[in-house]
């Protein structure tokens, strides 16, 4: 069984050595729960346990704290990727709820898995997800001073399970201050992959990860033979082509825990049931 979340990129300039640490503290808290959690769990149940716990989790950009929009208004994205079935559910621009994630969940099991706008929020209301307001006072004086805020940190988790299945979930609030009805990365394939071979969750710039199709690009290379090292060198100098601005996350089928950024702070760490790593 393997473990590997992500808080999304930390800013030198922007976030203090207390709120660095606060960070570091909060991903070793859900990786120890979540690995427990692992224990008796699927995969897919495991991610979105990890990335649940992380959206309540105000340091980061993803449920309570997330980043608002150019209108005034927070509008969030999550997904969720089984490795076992192939199948992929997530909502898109999803308002006033507490966790986007459990409606990604929610969705998994119907026919029409990938909602957006008004139509997930209504969904969501209609299956007992109750008004929540996701803002925090810090993230409106950021807007308020339109101060475009540095602090991409949307969250990840990728999880191996005892029978060697993979799954993948990944949650934002987005860039801040986007025009709205623009689409983040993180309810598609090119922010969020697994199949039975890799699963990955990715950071960064949404419209940089989803022209280099990051997830679905390293994914599909490990299926077809790369090492986990290699897929990632292979996309990665792609999205050096276009100067994208990328972190993601990974494990495969051999149990291979891996990561890399085309800008290094993102914030994430791993668990195997023995050693914690936290990186930032
Ligand atoms: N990828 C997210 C987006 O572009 C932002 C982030 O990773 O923090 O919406």
């Amino acid at each position: 069984m393997k473990l590997i979340i992500h808080g999304g990129f930390f800013s030198e300039s922007s976030q203090s050595l207390e709120t660095k640490v606060a960070k570091q503290n909060a991903l070793k808290r859900v990786l120890t729960n979540s690995y427990e959690y692992l224990k008796t769990h699927t995969a897919l149940e495991t991610v979105v346990h990890a990335v649940e716990q992380l959206e309540d989790d105000e340091l980061f950009n993803a449920g309570i704290g997330s980043q608002i929009q150019s209108d005034g208004k927070i509008r969030m994205s999550a997904s969720l990727m089984d490795g076992k079935s192939n199948k992929f559910s997530g909502v898109i621009n999803i308002e006033n709820v507490k966790n986007p994630i459990r409606i990604a969940e929610k969705l998994f099991n119907t026919q029409d898995r990938v909602l957006g706008g008004e139509g997930a929020t209504v969904y969501a209301r209609l299956n007992k997800f109750d008004f929540f307001n996701p803002e925090i006072p810090q993230r409106r004086k950021e807007y308020e001073a339109k101060l475009e805020s540095k602090s991409l940190g949307t969250v990840g988790c990728v999880a191996l399970d005892a029978n060697g299945n993979i799954a993948a979930a990944t949650s934002t609030g987005g860039k801040g201050f986007e025009v709205p009805g623009r689409i983040s990365d993180s309810a598609t394939t090119a922010g969020n992959y697994a199949n039975a071979f890799c699963g990955v969750s990715c950071t960064g710039i949404g419209e940089d990860i989803v022209s280099a199709s990051v997830a679905t690009k390293i994914v599909t290379r490990v299926s077809d033979e790369f090492t986990i090292d290699k897929a990632f060198e292979k996309t990665f100098t792609e999205l050096k082509e276009i100067d994208g601005f990328c972190g993601a996350i990974a494990i495969d089928s051999k149990g291979t825990v891996y990561h890399l950024d085309s800008h290094p702070s993102m914030v994430y760490g791993s668990f195997d049931g023995k050693t914690i790593d936290v990186f930032q």
